[in-house]
């Protein structure tokens, strides 16, 4: 007989959501690897009731991680519903053959998160036929080179990207168009922010342009603490504007003071940028608490579908 449950499923669908939300948030220290927590701390909140069932196998379907293009196909999905359930999808491993992955029917989807393959070593190909038009966050990870090509392959998949986060272990310096693994003099703050729209290299910058509805952008990266150049957190430091220089560039380039003094002028006054861009910020780790945490595998292969 289904027990008697007396708390309406609203409430119901708040506590396991929160429930969820509380093990994915363990899971996210990870950069690689499925987005879900074991389905072991649901299975049995599942069989106290019919109704908890669905609610919890609704909740649990939010997040649907994708690894082969069958994943996003009606017939292979154990439940029908699945596609209305789910608000992220999450590549775990983008390759070239998903550009042609179908997301028909995925209608609700609010976020797609992409883990591009840690043994790339060329930009990945977004792109072509995939073009997603809602208001959408986008989260990537694990990009090699992260130039300022693949931020417009990104603007072109997304022409309605409204938050975009990017996990990676290199940065674009604008000075020598190169990528670069940020490097700094010790200490080095946990993040700087910005709210006016400026911190982004100008070539990001203008290759998100036409992202009309684009209002934040969250870059973590990987960096080295051997530089030359201090980098400040507070207020009223961070005089130079940080937006992915390199060290040497740094280094060399603003010993020349009138250089650099119309170098951050520019950067202050940049026009060619995303019309509703208000924060950017940057996050840092140690190179090799990032890089570990990349390596860290990861995957049980178990029911995270
Ligand atoms: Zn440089």
């Amino acid at each position: 007989m289904e027990p008697n449950c007396s708390l309406p499923p609203e409430l119901l669908r708040e506590i396991i959501s929160f429930h969820i939300f509380q093990n994915i948030t363990l899971v996210d220290t990870k950069h690689v690897g499925s987005s879900k927590p074991s389905w072991q701390l649901f299975s049995s909140l599942s069989l106290a009731s019919k109704i908890l069932r669905t609610l919890v196998l609704e909740a649990w379907f939010a997040t649907l991680c994708v690894r082969r293009s069958e994943d996003l196909l009606d017939k292979f999905m154990p439940f029908p519903e699945i596609k209305t359930w789910t608000r992220e999808i999450h590549f775990m491993q983008w390759t070239e053959d998903s550009r042609s992955w179908s997301l028909e029917g995925f209608t609700r989807v609010k976020k797609i998160r992409i883990d591009c393959s840690k043994t790339d070593i060329v930009p990945p190909k977004f792109l072509s036929g995939l073009v997603i038009s809602n208001d959408i966050e986008v989260e990537i990870r694990n990009l090699y080179w992260p130039s300022p090509l693949v931020a417009q392959c990104i603007s072109r998949m997304f022409p309605k990207l409204k938050v975009l986060r990017l996990r990676q272990a290199r940065t674009w310096c604008g000075l020598c168009h190169t990528c670069c693994v940020p490097e700094f003099h010790h200490p080095v703050p946990k993040s700087i922010r910005y709210e006016d729209g400026t911190g982004l290299p100008a070539h990001y910058a203008l290759a998100f342009s036409s992202l009309a509805h684009l209002e934040t952008i969250h870059i973590m990266v990987g960096i080295l603490e051997s530089g030359k150049t201090t980098l400040g957190s507070g207020k009223g430091q961070n005089p130079n504007l940080w937006s992915g220089e390199c060290d040497r560039c740094m280094e060399i380039m603003y010993e020349d003071e009138t250089f650099k003094r119309e170098w951050v002028a520019k950067k202050q006054n940049v026009t060619v940028k995303p019309p509703m861009l208000s924060t950017v910020e940057w996050s840092f780790l140690p190179k090799e608490e990032f890089e570990s945490s990349v390596l860290s595998d990861d995957d049980e292969e178990e029911e995270d579908a």
